[in-house]
């Protein structure tokens, strides 16, 4: 079954902020709130009219977070001057060797990313590891930031929507509300307030009901 992107739909058919059909828009639900670092997501233009994507969601829900859309990223402008911040430390969430596992590291090694003065800029693409390979690869100056990765702790909510290249493989939604956990400890990272950012996973829950009772999954 072919997925329909915003350009299918009438204008008052889809929702202009989330870009999905109005049927399984769900801005109405959402509640912004706060994290202690800076996140940016990097998006492909292909993968910003995949209508099931999650990054636009994760976007609407952190307050202040990027949304950064390019396929050179090494000529992005937004990208550049947040890089060239002196008050923050970029990390690319990215499992590449040499990558620093979030869920294995100590809290020392953790923070030793981050200078003292510095707030964490964590770099996130929107879409599987191929596209964010393929990014990376079209962006040089981008593949030589600090990595880090993280090993799912258990399958992804969304493995019902979307074929990824592994079972384990998550969604960005999914990622962020990890690293957010992850990072939440760090003297580093301001925690964030109780566990609002649990929020995410409550939208995310929405998102897949919606779209199961719109279509259920051809391989269900
Ligand atoms: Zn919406």
């Amino acid at each position: 079954m072919a997925t329909q992107t915003p350009d299918d739909f009438e204008p008052r058919a889809w929702c202009r902020e989330c870009r999905r059909a109005r049927n399984m828009c769900c801005c109405a639900e959402l509640t912004p709130f706060r994290i202690g670092f800076e996140l940016a997501i990097l998006m492909h233009p292909k993968e910003a009219r995949v209508a099931i994507g999650t990054g636009r969601l994760v976007h609407r829900a952190v307050t202040g977070s990027h949304l950064l859309i390019s396929e050179h990223f090494d000529d992005d402008e937004k990208l550049a001057a947040l890089l060239a911040r002196p008050d923050l430390r970029p990390v690319i969430l990215f499992p590449r060797p040499g990558s620093l596992d979030l869920g294995t590291a100590s809290v020392s090694a953790t923070e030793a990313l981050f200078p003292q003065g510095t707030r964490p800029l964590v770099l996130i693409v929107d879409g599987t590891w191929t596209t964010a390979k393929k990014l990376l690869r079209l962006a040089p100056r981008l593949a030589t930031l600090p990595a880090v990765r993280f090993t799912p702790p258990h399958g992804s909510r969304y493995g019902r929507l979307r074929k990824e290249p592994r079972a384990e493989c998550w969604s960005t939604l999914e990622s962020v509300h990890h690293v957010i956990d992850r990072l939440a400890g760090l003297e580093v990272a301001v925690p964030p307030a109780g566990r609002a950012h649990d929020h995410l996973l409550a939208l995310m829950d929405m998102v897949v009901a919606r779209q199961l009772a719109f279509e259920p999954a051809a391989d269900a």
